[in-house]
């Protein structure tokens, strides 16, 4: 394909762990040869393993059509060598998320790809910007931001930075298209769309237990009662909480905005190894998937319990993330519908302005008020563009207008 338009060509992806397996098998689904580059022998087995089980699955539910699995995975090809990808036309990176390492990957990559080739990475929080600027031809360097699991999610975040080409974006969102992902496009920044929104709703969430403002399953009972498909502190632990600190790690550095300094009690538990679901423990412990109903969290962060604040859920950790989804809007970072899709596709939650709509303009500014007056915290200032919804004759329709008017 290279440089020539077209949807498939030769692929590589470069660390086959959780999310280059997935965005390997992806790749290959959509009809591209890829080589993955794995330099753990276990690692490699691991992938083989998830693609031949996720395949025969889509087979099994018909979303591959009978013997396609086979065709499928006849495309992959595996190696131990970033020198095997010399005729790619696209690089998807996946190695952990450690800049030196990723710095490592991306400068031996640009030495042995050819001129034409697209290179991605799939960092969930480091500057894609810095990693391109590192690179000879930075113009080529996209972030490509899948959701985990890679062939089941639907959506992917394609960043570009200061120095990316549109032509660069016009090949990627063609390549996208192709493979059946939907995309939003985001700038460079700390969070993208969906963690830069997500994440300090969380963060609000560990805080609030953190303080003994209320337990839990009150916490996660009055989100899941307002629309959430599972409660912030359950999320937590399925996101992971190391993943979690290290992106609020960087929108804390790249905002300066203290609501986003990670919860004492997160980074104790990242300390302690407690990450989540994937070591069994975190905010709740777990027996499989299951959280165990007779745990009462991690010994020695426990708060005590002062005058609970459940009666204020959910608003009080709904509002302030609505809020920020305005702020996004409002600074010309993302549209509304941008924010809906992001939101909706990548964590399957309701629509943030679907939420706001059913809350109304009004409301949701008093809530922002008492917590920005409780706090007085300049990250939970009311949003421009709330305090100008509230101020219309008529609020819902305000709201209507501004959604309607980015499509
Ligand atoms: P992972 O640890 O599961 O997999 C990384 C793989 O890279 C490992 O198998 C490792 O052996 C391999 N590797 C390390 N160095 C290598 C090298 N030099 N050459 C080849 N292979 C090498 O990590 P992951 O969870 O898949 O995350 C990968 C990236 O995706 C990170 O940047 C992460 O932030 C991002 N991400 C993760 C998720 C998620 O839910 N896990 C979601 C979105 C984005």
């Amino acid at each position: 394909m290279a440089g020539t338009g077209g949807t498939s060509g030769r692929a590589g992806v470069v660390g086959l762990g959780t999310m280059g397996a997935g965005i390997a098998e992806v790749l290959a689904r959509g009809g591209w040869s890829v080589t993955g580059v794995e330099e753990q022998p276990d690692a490699l087995t691991r992938a083989e393993g998830r693609i031949m089980a996720s395949t025969a699955y889509a087979e099994s539910r018909g979303k591959l059509a009978e013997g396609e699995g086979a065709a499928v995975r006849a495309r992959l090809s595996y190696e131990t060598s970033i020198d095997a990808l010399a005729d790619c036309d696209l690089v998807v990176e996946a190695v952990p998320e450690l800049p030196e390492l990723k710095q490592r990957v991306f400068a031996r990559l640009d030495a042995v790809v050819g001129a034409n080739a697209l290179l991605a990475t799939n960092t969930s929080s480091l500057s894609v910007t810095s990693l391109a600027a590192s690179t000879s031809d930075p113009s080529r360097v996209v972030g490509l931001h899948f959701f985990n699991p890679a062939p089941v999610q639907p959506l992917v975040e394609v960043i570009s930075t200061v120095l990316t080409s549109a032509g660069t974006l016009d090949r990627v969102r063609e390549i996208l298209a192709g493979l059946g992902k939907t995309t939003i496009a985001c700038r460079d920044r700390a969070g993208f769309v969906v963690n830069g929104l997500l994440i300090g709703y969380l963060n609000s969430a560990a805080t609030w237990y953190e303080r003994g403002y209320a337990t839990r399953e009150e916490i996660d009972d009055a989100l899941v009662s307002a629309g959430m498909p599972m409660g912030p502190l359950a999320l937590l632990d399925l996101v992971g909480l190391d993943v979690t600190v290290a992106v609020l790690q960087r929108m804390y550095l790249q905002f300066g905005d203290r609501r986003y300094l990670p919860a004492p009690l997160l980074t104790s538990l990242v300390e302690a190894g407690l990450l989540g679901r994937k070591t069994g423990r975190g905010l709740y412990t777990y027996d499989g998937s299951t959280p165990t109903a007779t745990t009462t969290g991690a010994p020695g962060v426990v708060p005590p319990p002062p005058a609970s604040r459940a009666g204020e859920l959910p608003e009080a950790l709904l509002v302030p993330y609505l809020n920020d989804a305005l702020t996004m809007v409002g600074v010309g970072y993302a549209s509304p519908a941008t924010v809906d899709t992001g939101m909706s596709l990548g964590c399957r939650m309701p629509p943030p302005f679907d939420q706001l709509a059913a809350i109304g303009p009004e409301r949701a500014l008093a809530v922002q008020r008492q917590v920005f007056d409780e706090t007085a915290d300049p990250g939970y200032r009311p949003a421009l563009l709330l305090e100008q919804l509230a101020a219309a004759d008529d609020p819902d329709l305000a709201l209507h207008v501004l959604r309607r008017a980015d499509r």
